[in-house]
């Protein structure tokens, strides 16, 4: 059970990990050392598989947090002459905007409240007015508040106006289906720590192999240019700097797991049924959600904040992370807001678990409902 020194992580990562998973980092490997080469090799082929890109895309790791491999995959793959269309609904579609900026990409945004998907409608307009497009980049799931943008149609609409799709799938990767094969895009970037229960240090770009191979000479960064780190790893099987060894050690054992679960349909069954027990829970506190269950993500749910002046967030946090659980604050521009996340090594019991601590301390505030305004 989860106690204040080994907390249950509700958050959108670095999350709760297996034990196991924990415990494939106790090994030292050498950058250069056979067993770290294969044991790299083989995870980068499974990330490439989960997607279903074996026949035309390829994996690109990048050392660092998520955001190195957005930031990477932008550098990279948008040209200097090129123009990128956001699609943004949140935090996460802005740090893409931001880092474009700073790129000096030029950058067209379509925005939508942090409470709307994306409008597939209004792209598809802007892409035929403005044939200077040449890349739209979209949050699968926008983490900042949990819902789910409608990616298969935008890479519909994408794939008719022959642009090229590039995608932040974070939190969604290994949990929510996406199939090169059907949903045609040009790249997307995710990380080992979010639905693949990896833990944090390690973040990757799955990449068509023929755009990748023309994207020489783009990236306004050394570190973070893909085409240079995939073409030294292809010459030389080995990083361009130094590898994070045990974050690999760490995310080849969590894709084993995830193997073993079913894979992405057997991992997005369990955090959709962790979803549910949430959100029944909350709303029989009288919580409720930000989002109508239809554009709910199964991944993190953002619940409005309780009209009771007895509910100080601050406290109700506090009191659950002494019992064991970690929540997480909210990031919308919309309203007052705290999230509860649905993923990591975590199951119906767990949930349970969780909504026992919640009830207990909304008792102990003399909250009698956590109804909102
Ligand atoms: C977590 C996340 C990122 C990356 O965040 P880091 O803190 O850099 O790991 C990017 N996009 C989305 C949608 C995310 O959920």
């Amino acid at each position: 059970m989860p106690s204040a020194d080994e907390p249950i992580l509700l958050t959108p990562g670095p999350l709760t990990t297996s034990r196991t998973v924990k415990e494939a980092m106790l090994r030292d490997m050498g950058s250069r050392d056979r067993a770290f080469l294969a044991l790299d090799a083989e995870v980068r082929r499974r990330l490439v598989a989960l997607v279903g890109g074996e026949d035309s895309h390829v994996c690109v790791p990048i050392q660092g947090s998520g955001t190195f491999a957005v930031e990477a995959m932008l550098g990279t793959l948008v040209p200097p002459d090129g123009k990128l269309l956001v699609l943004a609904n949140g935090a996460y579609g802005e740090r893409m905007v931001r880092i474009a900026a700073i790129h000096r990409r030029r950058c067209f945004v379509l925005r939508t409240p942090e409470d709307v998907p994306n409008d597939v409608v209004a792209l598809a307009q802007t892409l035929e007015r403005d044939p200077e497009i040449t890349h739209v980049a979209a949050v699968h799931c926008e983490t900042t508040s949990g819902l789910l943008n409608p990616i298969e149609r935008i890479a519909e609409v994408v794939a008719r106006h022959r642009r090229r799709l590039l995608v932040d799938a974070m939190s969604s990767f290994g949990a929510l289906p996406l199939d090169a094969r059907a949903t045609p895009f040009e790249a997307l970037a995710a990380s080992a720590n979010k639905c693949l229960e990896g833990v944090p240090g390690v973040a990757f770009v799955i990449v068509r192999r023929d755009g990748l191979l023309a994207a020489e000479g783009n990236a306004p960064s050394l570190c973070l240019d893909l085409f240079d780190q995939y073409a030294a790893m292809e010459k030389t099987g080995q990083w361009r700097f130094t590898p994070p060894t045990h974050v690999i050690a760490a995310l080849s054992q969590a894709l084993r797991e995830h193997e073993r679960e079913g894979g992405v349909s057997g991992r997005g069954a369990r955090y959709r049924a962790n979803c549910r027990l949430l959100v029944d829970g909350m709303r029989e506190m009288g919580f409720v959600p930000l989002l109508p269950d239809e554009l709910q993500a199964p991944i993190i749910v953002t619940f409005r904040m309780p009209a009771d002046p007895r509910f100080v967030f601050e406290e109700f946090y506090d009191r659950l992370r002494a019992r064991g659980f970690a929540i997480y604050p909210g990031k919308l521009t919309v309203a007052p807001s705290f999230r509860i996340g649905c993923i990591g090594h975590i199951g119906a019991a767990e949930m349970r678990a969780a909504l026992a601590a919640i009830r207990e301390v909304l008792a102990e505030m003399g909250v009698a409902s956590g109804r909102p305004a």
